[in-house]
């Protein structure tokens, strides 16, 4: 690490600013009946991600085991037990190499990672937006010289956030939406209504709209693209091996999930946020890499 005496200033106000938003959100979720689950770091199954993430694996007691990419379907089995849960979940997804470039990717990153019995989409955007609102209003209250020294002029959002569908987006702004929708907007906004082949297996199809999902992205405004996806789950077996059969993946490989369906998993609806690119936001960095005092950067070697 050699950084000059002003590198060193700087990562320090990031990292100060990062702390705080640990520390506010933790605490809004407690006082919102959430429990912290420490997380998990290797399991036989994680996320299978739909984008080009590598696998990575590690060889133990005979046998092979994922790096978590994420929570998701421990968190489906979590609520089983506790009714509001989150834990600050570190996820390893091997992306491509030239994704250094998109400002947003880190191959190790923090998700604040949350799930809710019982819970609906609208209960969780609701939260999101508070969650939001509190962490932004603590930062601003507790880290006005740090967010001074980066040059950050930074307001809270007014509730309710607009609200787009995926096919109202696509259809403004192409595809590749993420970025323009972003840069345009003054606030951070809602995109709902994912069609079923661009979304993983575990978001919930809407009953009563055969081919859309119950779930929802959140951009930050300025274009610092994506901050968090979530949604209503599948939690019933006969679904959830129908929507695994439709994106032509083995439901072999997913009898552990399936038969703790069979067992019984509730309803919910959660959200993953990531931790740095909300820094990343809150600081006005260039890059994601800022955020981390260690960063793991696609393609990138490190020396600590
Ligand atoms: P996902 O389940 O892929 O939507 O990831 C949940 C959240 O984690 C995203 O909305 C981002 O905030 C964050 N995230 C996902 N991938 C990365 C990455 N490679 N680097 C940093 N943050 C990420
Ligand atoms: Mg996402």
């Amino acid at each position: 690490m050699f950084l000059s005496d002003r590198e060193r200033e700087r990562k320090a106000a990031i990292l100060k600013v990062e702390s705080e938003v640990i520390g506010a959100a933790r605490e809004f979720l407690r006082e919102e009946g959430f429990v912290e689950l420490l997380p998990v770091i290797v399991a036989p199954l994680t996320d299978p991600l739909r984008h080009n993430t590598d696998r990575a694996l590690i060889e133990a007691y005979g046998g092979h085991w994922h790096l978590t990419r994420s929570m998701i379907f421990h968190k489906q089995a979590a609520v089983g037990v506790c009714e509001k849960i989150f834990s600050f979940s570190p996820n390893i997804r091997v992306e491509p190499p030239d994704w250094k470039e998109t400002g947003r990717h880190l191959w190790e990153f923090v998700q604040l990672d949350l799930e809710v019995r019982n819970g609906s989409r609208e209960e969780l955007m609701d939260l999101g937006e508070r969650l939001l609102v509190y962490v932004l209003s603590r930062v601003l209250a507790t880290c006005r010289a740090e967010l001074e020294a980066l040059g950050r002029e930074l307001t809270v959002p007014t509730r309710p956030f607009p609200t787009f569908t995926y096919r109202e987006a696509q259809r403004r702004f192409g595809d590749d939406y993420e970025i323009a929708l972003s840069r345009e907007a003054r606030t951070p906004v809602w995109i709902v209504d994912f069609p079923i082949d661009v979304r993983e297996f575990y978001d919930r199809e809407d009953p009563e709209r055969p081919g859309i999902l119950l779930d929802m992205d959140l951009l930050y405004p300025e274009g610092y693209g994506e901050a968090l996806s979530g949604g209503e789950r599948e939690y019933l077996p006969e679904r959830i091996r129908r929507r695994i059969e439709l994106q032509g993946l083995d439901p072999a490989q997913y009898r552990a999930l399936l038969s703790l369906a069979e067992e019984g998993l509730p309803p919910s609806a959660g959200f993953g946020i990531g931790v740095e690119r909300l820094v990343r936001y809150i600081c006005g960095l260039p890059h994601v890499a800022e955020a981390r005092l260690f960063p793991r950067v696609p393609g990138e070697l490190s020396l600590i």
